[in-house]
């Protein structure tokens, strides 16, 4: 019987998991041991329930238009639980000289796709507005060399939408910056619409027409008990015996055709093993030098949520909509805030207005070293001077997030094609998490079944097609 190895039970190692006892289930020789350095599983998937609210630690949601995480929710039962984003309240704001902007009407991500709207909207300044109007007569351009999503977009739209879009949004995602995030690996579909069309506005507007039927789907889809739903239906479904808590994997050594795998107090051999950690802890595996240094060139960014819940007083006063983005020259640590009673159903009793606030990124990693309390007057002092928010909250919950997310930085396919060509000169092994092909949670479920289907190739003891 072939054995693998998990390492990481964050939602990547648990989808791997999953995958493997799928395979198990149906007759697959195999046997699997998943083990996890905290006393928990689920990684950054958090949930509390306080005072009849939901709190997220970590995600809310996923992206609807990427199949594999709803998929697998259905897969495990939770089909009957999956809850649509409340779109016809979405609006989102963006902070500009201390007041609330609204995104104008037709802006698909960062890209404006109706003329009029962006004309009239404060958001822009009239040098911008001209150059919105001039990049709808740019020609197809193809470029094979990769480039950061910020000179890409300063390159159609001006500095400000840098500022005031591309990097606050992206500082939303991926915690990183827009002047160092690859395009090519962040958002590959522009640098398409690029070569074919030039103007991104028109490419858009050409794809939608081609889409078949408007879809309807909501952007974002979640749990009606949030995200740690997810994890707990998927822990029923693997045997217990197969998941070792507080065990960190110490060291993973090629040992001829196998692996030793140091976890906890104890080592054992192994026919092949899945990495699910960030890169950076992957990196201190003592995997081969040249592995590890690779990985370890893969910059991370820490992140921290703070939640604070007020009353029905509060709620009334708040503008509609999913909350606010800031951009870096409005000189606030704040990076974003969700108004997280309107943006999903099931979050918060109608008396209560629920915030989610975001800091750090590579914006400010600084904000790491400072104590609970700080952090909390930062977010109040914040909120007071965008909000005029001055009442007490009834409750608030912070969380930290050590280097958990992947930065996709310039040259980052290259970087993670030449990781994984390592990864193949050595006995079985493979890679799944935030760091490769995608930072969401849909992604990252990917990864992990992928890395599971890779090793039953890999050991020749996958089932027929
Ligand atoms: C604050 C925040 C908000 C986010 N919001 C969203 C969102 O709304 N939607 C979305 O799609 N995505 C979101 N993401 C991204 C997404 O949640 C993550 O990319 C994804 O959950 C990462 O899962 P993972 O299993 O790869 O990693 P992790 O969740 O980091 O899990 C890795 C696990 O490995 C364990 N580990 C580390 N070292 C060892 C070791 N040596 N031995 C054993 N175990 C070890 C860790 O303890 C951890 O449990 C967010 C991320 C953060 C941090």
């Amino acid at each position: 019987m072939k054995r693998i190895a998990i390492i990481g039970g964050g939602i990547s190692g648990l989808s791997a998991a999953f995958t493997l006892e799928k395979h198990r289930r149906a007759g697959l020789e195999l046997g699997y041991s998943l083990f996890e350095s905290s006393p928990r599983l689920g990684g950054v998937l958090l949930t509390e329930h306080v005072d009849g609210c939901l709190v997220e630690g970590g995600p809310d949601s996923f992206l609807t238009e990427k199949p594999w995480a709803a998929g697998l929710c259905r897969e495990i039962g939770l089909a009957d639980q999956l809850i649509d984003s409340n779109d016809h309240d979405r609006k989102t704001y963006i902070l500009v000289k201390n007041q609330l902007v609204p995104m104008p009407d037709g802006l698909m991500f960062m890209v404006p796709t109706k003329m009029l709207p962006a004309i009239w909207s404060p958001l822009f300044s009239t040098r911008t507005k001209f150059r919105i109007m001039q990049e709808w007569f740019h020609s197809p351009r193809e470029s094979s060399a990769d480039e950061s999503v910020a000179s890409f977009v300063e390159r159609h739209y001006g500095a400000e939408v840098v500022d005031r879009l591309a990097d606050p949004l992206l500082s939303g995602v991926y915690g990183g910056q827009a002047s160092k995030l690859s395009l090519r690996a962040v958002l590959p579909r522009f640098a398409e619409m690029e070569a074919s069309h030039g103007s991104l506005g028109r490419a858009m507007i050409s794809a939608r027409r081609k889409a078949s039927t408007p879809t309807g789907r909501p952007l974002f889809t979640s749990l009606k008990n949030g995200m740690q739903q997810m994890v707990e239906a998927l822990v029923a479904h693997l045997p217990a015996s197969t998941l070792h808590l507080n065990t960190p994997v110490l060291a993973i050594q090629p040992q001829d055709k196998r692996w030793l795998v140091s976890a906890g107090y104890s080592s054992d051999e192994f026919d092949a093993v899945i990495v699910s950690t960030s890169a950076q802890a992957a990196a201190r595996l003592g995997l081969p030098e040249k592995l590890a240094n690779s990985l370890d060139a893969i910059e991370h960014t820490s992140s921290v949520t703070v939640t604070l819940a007020y009353d029905v007083s509060v709620r009334k006063a708040l503008p509609p909509g999913f909350g606010f983005l800031v951009p870096r020259s409005e000189g606030k640590r704040l990076l974003a805030a969700t108004f997280v009673h309107n943006k999903f159903p099931h979050r918060a009793p109608e008396d209560r207005a629920l915030f989610r606030c975001f800091l750090g990124g590579a914006r400010d990693p600084a904000i790491l070293n400072q104590s609970d309390d700080e952090i909390l007057h930062i977010v109040r002092q914040e909120l007071r001077q965008v909000l005029n928010l001055t009442a007490e909250p009834l409750f608030t919950r912070l969380y930290r997030w050590k280097d958990a997310m992947a930065q996709y930085n310039v040259g980052h396919i290259e970087r993670i094609q030449a990781i994984e060509k390592i990864c193949r000169e050595l006995p079985a092994l493979a890679l799944a998490g935030n760091a490769y092909h995608g930072i969401g949670v849909p992604d990252c479920i990917r990864s992990g079944a992928d890395a599971a289907n890779h090793i039953l190739n890999t050991l020749g003891v996958a089932p027929p097609e």
